[in-house]
């Protein structure tokens, strides 16, 4: 691992840098990939974000949206990008197949790699790293890494401060994870003082769905939500027909599990999706129970403790069926 010193003097001067986050990217990756973005533009690096996939349109207000290149449809040019890189900024991820193929051209280039992250167990392919599994988002680090590494405060400008903003907003539950520290209010507050309009972003992030979007929030609630009492367990199984008929597209899923979750008493939420490659599973739940150690044992997937994901090549039938037995296993942990 390089010295923060040596990183600070690559940074001095004018770099090409690529910035990119793991796939299907949700408000903190796009918060902390743009945040980065738009500090160091200021400095005079020459950067593009490139994401694995592309993300939901309630993100596309962010600044610097619109110089996103997203890989799947520009692979070409993001590969020649990604060789020429003297820099590549890998944030709210730390193991390189969550960017899919995109990973591989990553790890052979001889860029230097800087991961900020807050995820457990990094694979180990950074030369230089923030990591801190304890912050509520990557964006928090994000903030951290140019208050306090680079000492660079005066560069959190209005842009800045928006996308770091919508980070912290959207993986902290809009503040109310137990990883909302009063410290990560503090920076919310300084972020707001930088020109972050919270009201605004709160607004363009969960206040913008579409007529079918939301139908299909209902659909879920009243005709797919399976209630499992003994275990403490919602779960929502829904398949790709049903995707197709409310006309579902990134982003649209996201959310519904925790709706799941809020129920009184419910400890474990789970949200099961026919995709058209594979089934996806978005595991969220309470307190000390390990949502992430699901996922991995059994979904080749991870995550934090009260929100993981995972996926699985079966049915969507045999998923659900597979969820379920796993259960009784931690019927212990479940009913505390
Ligand atoms: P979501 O349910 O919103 O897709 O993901 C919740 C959390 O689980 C995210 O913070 C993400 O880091 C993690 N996660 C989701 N899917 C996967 C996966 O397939 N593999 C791993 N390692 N983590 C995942
Ligand atoms: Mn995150």
């Amino acid at each position: 691992m390089v010295e923060t010193a040596a990183l600070k003097d690559l940074l001095a001067k004018p770099k090409q840098i690529v910035v990119t986050t793991h796939h299907k990217p949700d408000g903190d990756a796009m918060g902390s990939a743009l945040g980065l973005y738009n500090y160091l533009i200021q400095k005079g690096h020459n950067v593009t974000v490139i994401t694995p996939t592309d993300y939901p349109q309630f993100f596309d207000w962010m600044p610097g949206n619109d110089k996103v290149i997203i890989y799947t449809e520009q692979t070409e040019a993001a590969n020649t990008l990604i060789n020429q890189a003297e820099i590549i900024i890998c944030t709210d991820f730390n193991a390189l197949g969550r960017i899919n193929e995109m990973g591989e051209v990553v790890r052979q280039t001889g860029a230097f790699k800087i991961m900020i992250d807050h995820h457990l167990e990094p694979e180990g392919f950074d030369d230089w790293r923030l990591w801190n599994t304890a912050a509520c988002a990557s964006a928090q680090l994000v903030y951290e890494f140019i208050t306090d590494v680079m000492q660079e405060p005066q560069y959190i400008n209005k842009d800045v401060a928006s996308c770091l903003y919508t980070g912290i907003m959207t993986d902290s539950g809009s503040f109310r994870f137990p990883s909302t520290t009063s410290s990560v209010h503090r920076i919310t507050a300084a972020l707001i003082d930088a020109g972050a309009d919270n009201a605004k972003i709160h607004q363009l992030v969960y206040d913008n769905s579409s007529e079918t979007r939301l139908r299909f929030l209902g659909f879920c609630l009243s005709e797919k939500l399976t209630i499992l009492p003994e275990y403490h367990t919602a779960y929502i199984a829904v398949t790709h027909k049903e995707l197709e008929r409310y006309d579902i597209i990134t982003g649209d899923t996201e959310g519904v599990v925790n709706f799941a979750l809020s129920i009184t008493g419910i400890k474990l939420a789970a949200f099961i999706v026919e995709r058209t490659d594979k089934i996806k599973l978005s595991l969220r739940s309470r307190d000390e129970f390990p949502a992430n150690e699901i996922c991995k044992r059994f979904f080749s997937g991870g995550g934090h403790r009260n929100a993981a994901g995972g996926s699985s090549t079966d049915t969507l039938e045999q998923t659900v069926e597979k969820f379920k037995s796993i259960l009784p296993e931690y019927k212990k942990l479940l009913i505390q």
